[in-house]
Formats: C-alpha cells, structure tokens, sequence
C-alpha cells in the first residue's frame, strides 16, 4: 500500500528527496568509538580531541586548502555566544558528524550545525558567586565519547551533556570552587591498553590560591572516579575509592621542614595543577601532562631558611608527569624549572612525535615541550613512561634550546643531569625590617615565552610551531601567608616590553638541532594556538582580531581575515562535503588584559566579541 501512496503522490516523493539532498538528516545519535578517537589525527572528517590526534601535533593532513589554493579561502558562516558578559573565548572546537561541538566564556557549551552556523543546542552551566579563575573566565574546549560530550566548569565540576541535546547526564565536583579550585582544560578520553576501559582524564586549576593540583580519571558513562593523582611529592593518591600510593616519595624530600621536623605550610598548598589538556602515549598506555607551578610563588617559601633554593626542587611542580593509565601512578617526571620562582609553570602542551637520531639514524620516540622559562625541550618519553627518568636521574632530557630572546634566568641545561644553568635571576628574599624584596628584571615573565596556547608539530616539515612572545617583568618578593580563597602568590610584578616593534613572534623550530627555521613578528602578544596542514599551510589568530595563514616552509604570510574581536583560541579544520573547513573562535581576554601590565594597557583597544567563525575553500 505504501508504494501505491507514494507513486500517486509523487508531490510527497518529491519532497522526501529535497529533504535528503539539501538538508542532510542531522545523524546526531551516530556514537563516537574509542577507535574514531584513536584514529583523529588521520581522519580529516572530524576533530574529536583537543590536539587532532592522541599525540597533540595539530597536524592535519588535508591538502586541498595549500599555498597556492589558500587565496581563496572565505567565510562560510559566523555564530554569536551571545550573552551581555563576552570576555575571553579561549575554546578549541571538536566536529563530528555535521555537529560543531565547542565551549564559551563563563561556562557556556555550544552545540553547532557545521554547515549553516545554526545553533542545535546551548548550555549554559549556572555559576555561583565567589567562583576564583586566576586568568579570565575562559574555557578551552570539550571532549566527545559515545552519545555524550564533557567540559569543565569554572565552579570546578565536570560536566557531561547528552551530544544530541545538551541535556545534563551527569555532573561531578573536583573540588571545592571557594578554596580556588576551578576547570578551564579541556578533558581528553583514554583507553586504558591493560583492561580495556575507556577513561575520561582531566585536570583541575588553581595554582595561585594554593591548591593541591590533582589529575583525575573517571568513567565516561557515570563520571565515578577511577583514580586521582596529586603532583605535590608526598601527598597520598586514590584507585577505586581508596588510597593508593604517595606521589614520589611519601617524607617529600624536595619540600622544606621547619625547625620541629615539619614541612612548610606550603607544602599543605603546593599547587602542581595540571590544568591543560594530556596527551596519551597508546605504546605505553602512558598519560603525559603539564603539572603547574609550586604554590606559592614566593621560592623562599619552599627553600629551608638559610639555604639555597636550588637544593629545594618542589617536585612534581613545572614540568611533565608521565601517568599509568591503569593506575594512575607516577611513572616518570621531568622538572623544566627546578623550584620555580618565576610562575613559569609546566602546563604548555607535551606533543609527542618521533625522529630519526641525525647520528646513529635511531627511530627517537619523543616529548616536544616549549616552556614559559623560554626553552623548548625534547624528552625521551620511553624513558620517562617506563621510570628511568623518575626523577631526572639518570635525565630523559635529549635537548634544551632556547626559542626566545634574551632569556634572563638560565644560560641553558646541562644535559649530563638535565638540570638549568642558573643566571642569579631569583628575586632576592626581602631583607629584616623591609616590607618587599629588591625588584629584579626577568624575562620571559610569568606569562611566559609562550603560555597554554598550544603548538603544533608538522611531521612533514619537521618542524614544531611556536606562538611566543617576547616581553620581560619587574619581579620583587612581597610577605606571603595561606588564607583559603585569597591569592598565595608573595611576588609582586609589572610586565614590560622588551622591543619596540614587536610582542608576539611565531617561530618554527627544528627539534633535532634547537635552530630557529623562521619568525613572524606581531606587534601584539600573541595568545592563540597553531595549526599546521600537509597543504604545508600554518594557522594562526592574532591579539588584534586577524586569521592567518602562513607557509609552513618559510613564514611567508599568505592570507588573513579580521574577525571583529581578538583570538585567544586555537584553529581546527576538516573535510565535510568534499570541501576543506577551517574553524576558529573570535573573543579578546584570557590572562594578557588582566595580568599584562604594559601589554595590558596595549590591548585596551581591542573590542569585546564571542563568536565561532567558520571558513571554507568553495567547490570550483
Ligand atoms: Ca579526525
Ligand atoms: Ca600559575
């Protein structure tokens, strides 16, 4: 009968057809495996985790958009967060199956068709008063696993929405938001390669109001946890609802006592947050992750009176923690800066990529890291995932090479114990009867040679892509006490320019030799990620509103387009249709116009904005 009725109204036929052919059914219930995960980085239809691919290269390798077709690259549509408060849109997107899925300023989740910009869903996470974001109000992006997608919240919850409605399928605390605890890391899903089960990984926030960083893994379908892995040394971690082991060794040898044989207070609050995203080494069922910076500030607050701060490492704080997915022990940690005083942190993403040893012609599996402290590192993580770099000795470390100018706290690594050169640059304590320490000029400053914005690695180019930016600070030691939900920093600072013509400078870097391919200077700071393509294109966002793409083999700026606000987010891009898309957000704020000194007062002329805009090659 239905066959009778639909050849004698062809009207109706017609009409399903028009439906099929124009207006793609929106296949939103299409679930998203752990293998549509593991395979990101070579499938070029969907972004489904924050560094396209395990590995956080951020290399795509679509060709159509390349240095000769970019030209013509236009806009295809631009959707508004909306909202009277705008502020920092620090969100990297993730695409699947048609559906933009990405996160705003102020908690704010945004469900997105990719080919028209119309809003599907939106979310937006109620925010108690008292919430304490040290760095804006920002978000940096979701994960996508099975029928849900995950983000954090700046009330320090975890939150997972069903992907086709955005309604709330669970929700899970990580601490308490009035002590300072928040989210602002995008999650990353795992596979835990020993048992099989798909895990949920994320961080908390912190570190400037003297939290305990914690690293936390749960079960995608519930949010239970499974384990949680502090990175203060000493402290006790769970597995399954009960204590597991400390976190190197349980007397906190690297931690200061006082005359009674008890650790400083600031052991109690030793920061170590590992508030950006992981990334998963499968070989070695391995989560490698940024930890934060020791808390407080103030290196004379973590050094035993009297001594010097050199010998007082505030482990697992400023540098790369290698996790065991299975049981979220601490397998391997290098320190990029040794009790550091300078907030120069070690949260900047830890890519990993693989080369052949110039010498010995040897397959190299390796960590690409480059620090706040201005020094890109290459890590064996082989070594650091199976222990024997735990911690430092015998180093993993292969090569330290500076990646900015006039770098004032270290002439460099001796890589014989993978420990800095120190130049005398830690701000002087303050003296009996003064209220504040000598001020001291350090450079890069706490907002670093480069900050959270990520990089990207080209395994085509060989190259690594650095977002930097060159600056400097005047840095004095001020008094320094714990009081819940207040700052416990002890430093005072005013951030400086350092050249007249430029901030920002984008730099390509060789891993295997630390030399400097090219550089692109910008007059302002630059706080947006990289991404590079196997079109040999590189894209970036500008402080003062521009999309840009270069060429990847020599920095040649190729294409731009000013998108009315200023970006501190990270492009993406992806095939739908036959056509290659490039996505990014559009939003001045995050750290610069609240911490930024000079560069503060620079960027006031940038206007407020929240967007996702999205471009594309049209078909010819
Ligand atoms: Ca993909
Ligand atoms: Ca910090």
């Amino acid at each position: 009968m239905n066959t009778f009725r639909l050849s004698t109204r062809p009207t109706v036929l017609a009409a399903l057809l028009a439906a099929t052919l124009f207006a793609p059914a929106m296949a939103t219930d299409k679930k998203v495996t752990w293998e549509d995960i593991q395979n990101d980085e070579k499938t070029t239809g969907d972004v489904l985790t924050y560094g396209l691919g395990l590995k956080a290269q951020r290399h795509s390798t679509l060709t159509k958009l390349n240095t000769s077709t970019v030209a013509n690259l236009v806009p295809a549509w631009s959707f508004s967060f909306g909202g009277e408060k705008q502020r920092g849109q620090e969100g990297q997107a993730l695409v699947h199956d048609g559906v933009i899925y990405t996160t705003g300023s102020y908690s704010r989740f945004f469900a997105i068709d990719a080919r028209t910009g119309k809003r599907l869903w939106e979310y937006q996470h109620r925010l108690p008063e008292g919430i304490l974001p040290c760095c804006d109000v920002v978000n940096r992006g979701p994960a996508i696993y099975g029928d849900k997608v995950y983000f954090g919240t700046l009330d320090a919850q975890v939150v997972a929405l069903n992907k086709k409605t955005g309604a709330v399928v669970w929700k899970k605390t990580l601490g308490d938001y009035k002590t300072g605890y928040t989210m602002t890391g995008a999650p990353f899903v795992v596979k835990d390669q020993k048992t099989g089960k798909v895990l949920l990984v994320h961080g908390s926030s912190g570190d400037e109001f003297g939290v305990v960083g914690w690293l936390f893994a749960r079960d995608p379908d519930t949010g239970e946890e499974v384990w949680a892995r502090p990175l203060v040394e000493g402290h006790m971690g769970r597995l399954n609802g009960k204590d597991s082991v400390t976190t190197g060794d349980a007397n906190a040898p690297s931690w200061p006592r006082d005359k009674d044989g008890k650790l400083k207070d600031a052991w109690n609050h030793g920061g170590g947050a590992p508030w950006q995203t992981a990334s998963f080494d499968i070989e070695t069922n391995t989560i490698v992750i940024g930890a934060g910076n020791p808390a407080p500030w103030n290196t004379w607050a973590r050094t035993k009176d009297g001594d010097d701060p050199r010998n007082w490492d505030s482990l697992f704080t400023s540098g790369q923690a290698y996790v065991d997915a299975s049981s979220g022990e601490l397998k391997g940690f290098f320190q990029h800066t040794p009790n550091d005083a300078w907030d120069f942190s070690g949260n900047n993403s830890v890519v990993l990529f693989e080369y052949k040893d110039p010498k010995t012609g040897k397959l190299i599996k390796a960590s690409g890291h480059a620090d706040r402290n201005g020094f890109f590192f290459v890590t064996d993580r082989e070594k650091l995932a199976t222990g024997a770099g735990y911690p430092n000795k015998p180093t993993s470390l292969i090569g330290a090479w500076p990646f900015v100018d006039n770098i004032t706290w270290a002439s460099g690594f001796d890589l014989k114990t993978g420990r800095p050169i120190e130049k005398g640059n830690r701000p002087p304590a303050i003296k009996e009867g003064e209220s504040k320490g000598e001020t001291v000029f350090v450079s890069p400053p706490f907002l670093g040679g480069t900050n959270w914005h990520p990089m990207s690695y080209s395994p085509k180019t060989g190259l690594f892509y650095i977002p930097a930016n060159h600056w400097g600070m005047d840095y004095w030691t001020e008094k320094v006490a714990y009081k819940a939900g207040s700052a416990y920093l002890g430093q005072g600072f005013r951030i400086k320019k350092i050249f007249d013509d430029h901030v920002g400078i984008l730099r390509a870097i060789d891993p295997k030799t630390g030399k400097i391919a090219w550089e692109h200077k910008e007059k302002f700071p630059l706080w947006a990620g990289t991404l590079t393509t196997a079109g040999d294109l590189l894209f970036t966002g500008t402080s003062d509103g521009y999309l840009k793409a270069f060429d990847a083999k020599n920095g040649k700026e190729l294409w731009k387009f000013q998108t009315g606000s200023g970006i501190v987010s990270v492009p993406v891009t992806w095939e739908m249709d036959g056509e290659q898309y490039v996505g990014i957000e559009s939003g001045y704020g995050g750290a610069v116009p609240l911490w930024g000194g000079d560069m503060a007062d620079l960027t006031k002329q940038v206007t407020q904005g929240g967007s996702m805009w999205v471009f594309k090659l049209p078909k010819r």
